[in-house]
């Protein structure tokens, strides 16, 4: 059984972003570039299912401009069989790239796909749900634990719902969204970032793949959160419960 898995280059989680001038969308530009926390535990959670003898590959897909291969190669090193690279240039909205991954189920004929739970640039948290609809195929979003069955052809999901824990059984072929606690991703040894660089990657554009990136959801503006007032330091416990009562009004 193949494994497909999503890999978005966002940018780094610990980078302090900062909206662009026009109110267009955030400074890219100079910007540290990394995969998606949510993708690396995606991958780790594939590349752990391949070694317990359940999955015979590993495919990695990225989506986006020419500099993604950079997000694929760190998915190779980090132990995925080969990539798959969509160039494509703009906004990718999550429909587009659900409609990308559809077209790539169609050539690649996976058993298993996973997803992060959401891109954390846009925080969608679309993209899994909307490729399982598209392939009418059954779903585990928000997985925190993962058990494949090869012989029952079925994989067990813990989901983290509101209040606990939700198990679904799906049918194989199905689509899974990787939570945080599902599992800590490795790191790319150097031999093994030496050796991704002979790693297999496929190209392709939208247009080969028949389909049509173009949105019809636009964003209008991007700005930054309202700036949280400077706080007061107060001497005594007195004080803070009157500042509470008499200026807070909150007891
Ligand atoms: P979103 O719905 O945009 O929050 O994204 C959810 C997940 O879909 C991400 O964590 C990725 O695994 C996958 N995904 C979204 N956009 C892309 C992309 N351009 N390339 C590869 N994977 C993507």
């Amino acid at each position: 059984m193949k494994i497909m898995v999503a890999v978005k280059r966002v940018i780094d989680y610990a980078v302090k972003i900062r909206v662009k001038a026009d109110k267009s969308g955030v400074e890219t530009q100079n910007v540290k570039m990394s995969m998606n926390p949510f993708c690396e535990i995606a991958l780790e959670e594939a590349l752990r299912i391949k070694e317990a003898g359940l999955a015979s590959e590993v495919v990695a897909v990225t989506m986006g401009p020419k500099q993604s291969i950079d997000t694929l190669r760190t998915g190779l090193a980090m132990g995925a069989d080969r990539g798959i690279h969509v160039e494509a240039t703009g906004d990718l909205f999550p429909l587009a790239v659900a409609k990308l991954f559809k077209a790539l189920v169609e050539i690649e004929k996976p058993g298993l796909i996973i997803l992060g739970k959401q891109a954390i640039d846009n925080d969608c948290n679309q993209t899994g749900q909307m490729v399982a609809g598209l392939l009418g195929w059954p779903q585990g979003t928000f997985a925190s634990k993962v058990v494949l069955d090869k012989e029952k052809q079925e994989v067990m999901v813990d989901r983290e719902v509101d209040g606990g824990l939700e198990t679904v059984c799906l049918n194989l072929p199905a689509v899974i969204t990787t939570d945080l606690r599902l599992n800590q991703p490795r790191y790319a040894t150097l031999p093994n970032i030496m050796k991704a660089k002979s790693k297999p990657v496929k190209k392709y554009t939208p247009e080969e793949l028949n389909v049509a990136t173009k949105s019809d959801l636009e964003v209008v503006e991007v700005t930054e959160p309202p700036k949280r007032k400077a706080g007061v330091l107060v001497s005594s416990v007195d004080e803070l419960i009157d500042k509470l009562k008499n200026e807070a009004h909150v007891i």
